[in-house]
Order: C-alpha cells, then structure tokens, then sequence
C-alpha cells in the first residue's frame, strides 16, 4: 500500500460478502466502512426524505438515483474518521457513481489504493442472500447455514433480534442480480484499466476469503 492510507472499494453483486469481507477489514485496519446500503436503509427507518425518495427503488431492487447516493458519499468520505482509509461497500455501483467518486476523492485529495471485487457464481448468490439475517441493532449479517449467530435469531455483538430485509426474497433477488449485471459489472473493466483491480475467488468459505484479501492488499 501506498502511504499509510488503506483508501479501499469492495466490489461484487449482490450476496458476493462485501459486508462480512468490509467488517473483517475494519477490525484489522481501524478504517470505517461506508456501506450505501446500510445508510440507505437508516434513512427509511428514520422516515427522512431521503429515505422516503429511495424506499420504492430498494424495495423493486433497483438502484436509488446516482444523485443520491453521490451526496451521501461526498459528505461522509469528507468526516474526520476517514483520515487513514475508507472500505467503500456497495458504492459505486454505476459508472456515473465511479466518475463521481474519483471527482470527490480528487478534491479531498486523496486516492484509491485498490478495488477488491469479490467473484461469486449465481446460484450460489441467491443461497446466501435467501439465508442472510440482519441484527435489527446494528446491522451485522448472519446466514442461517454459512454463518449463524451463537443464539438462533440473537445478534452475538448487540444481542438484538435478527430479520431479513424485504429485498432478500427470490423474487427481488433476481432483479437485483440483473441490475448488477447491467449496471454495475462494467465497473469492473473500469477498475482494471485503472490498474486497481484485484480479484479474488469469493466462493471459498468466509475466513479463506478474508485472509485472500490480506494477502492480495500486503503484496499491491
Ligand atoms: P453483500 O454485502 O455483498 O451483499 P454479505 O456480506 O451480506 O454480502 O453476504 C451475503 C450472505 O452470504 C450473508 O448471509 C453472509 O453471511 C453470507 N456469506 C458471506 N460470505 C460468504 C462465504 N464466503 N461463504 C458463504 N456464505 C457467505
Ligand atoms: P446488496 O449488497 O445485498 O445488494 P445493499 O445493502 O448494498 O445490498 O443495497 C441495497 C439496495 O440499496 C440496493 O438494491 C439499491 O436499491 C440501494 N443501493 C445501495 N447502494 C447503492 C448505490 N451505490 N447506488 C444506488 N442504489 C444503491
Ligand atoms: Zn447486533
């Protein structure tokens, strides 16, 4: 890694373990996660506008306009805590968003380090996000088979009660998969002409990946 910054993207369809792989990082290098999604859906519990403008786009399994998700990266990407390195989970996920973020991060003079994009086939995607479980405290995932919490249904960090989001059903799930194919795959020839990309076999189990992803960011 350049500097001591750690300025990272996790990318991947949906269900590829952006959101597990991003919490193993941030507990080995104190960098906050910055997930769209987790924001998003704070922002519909909260009931704010914006949550309001983005609830029928997440619950169809589109995407919520770029504008949006623009705005919300600028400001928090510009917060003090992310002085030594980010791990940008679910953003970008269209062109426009990638061409935005270099913009953004041009400004805050700073750059990325690498784009991690997480490999996983198909079927295997629809498995883990018809399995996945959210700890209604703070959001941690879980998968009722890959992995479960210690207590059935209890987050271990918060002991909150665990759900499933409404767009982890077969039904949603398939539009997704498509609106990933559609609009956000070509980020990844986007990265690797930047010479950003590293891509790593996703398909392995949780701890193999984390520690795949250590030893591809020691060596870039
Ligand atoms: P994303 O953030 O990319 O949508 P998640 O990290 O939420 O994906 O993972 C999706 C589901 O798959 C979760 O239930 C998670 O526990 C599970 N999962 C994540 N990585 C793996 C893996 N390597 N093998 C099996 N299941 C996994
Ligand atoms: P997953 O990784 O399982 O697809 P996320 O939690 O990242 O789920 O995103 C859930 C939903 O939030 C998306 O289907 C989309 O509607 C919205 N969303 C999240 N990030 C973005 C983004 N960068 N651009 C547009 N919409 C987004
Ligand atoms: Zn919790």
């Amino acid at each position: 890694m350049k500097g001591k910054e750690m300025n990272l993207i996790l990318l991947g369809p949906p269900g590829a373990g952006k959101g597990t792989q991003s919490a193993a990082l941030v507990e080995r290098f104190g960098i906050p996660q910055i997930s769209t999604g987790d924001m998003l859906r704070a922002a519909v519990k909260e009931g704010s506008p914006m949550g309001l403008k983005a609830k029928s786009c997440m619950d169809s399994g589109a995407l919520v306009p770029d504008d949006v998700v623009i705005g919300i990266v600028r400001e928090r990407l510009a917060k003090e805590d992310c002085a030594n390195g980010f791990i940008l989970d679910g953003f970008p996920r269209t062109v426009a968003q990638a061409d935005s973020l270099q913009a953004t991060l041009e400004d805050l003079g700073k750059e990325l380090d690498a784009v991690v994009s997480l490999e996983v086939d198909a079927d295997a995607l629809v498995e883990r996000l018809t399995g996945r479980r959210i700890c209604k405290g703070c959001a941690k995932g879980y998968h009722l088979r890959f992995d479960p919490p210690t207590i059935a249904g209890r987050c271990d960090l918060c002991g909150s009660e665990l759900y499933q989001r409404d767009d982890d059903r077969e039904e949603t799930i398939r539009k997704r998969l498509t609106v990933y194919q559609e609009q956000t795959s070509p980020l990844i020839d986007y990265y690797r002409q930047k010479g950003l990309l590293i891509s790593i076999d996703g398909m392995r189990d949780i701890g193999v990946v984390q520690s795949d992803i250590a030893t591809a960011l020691r060596i870039s």
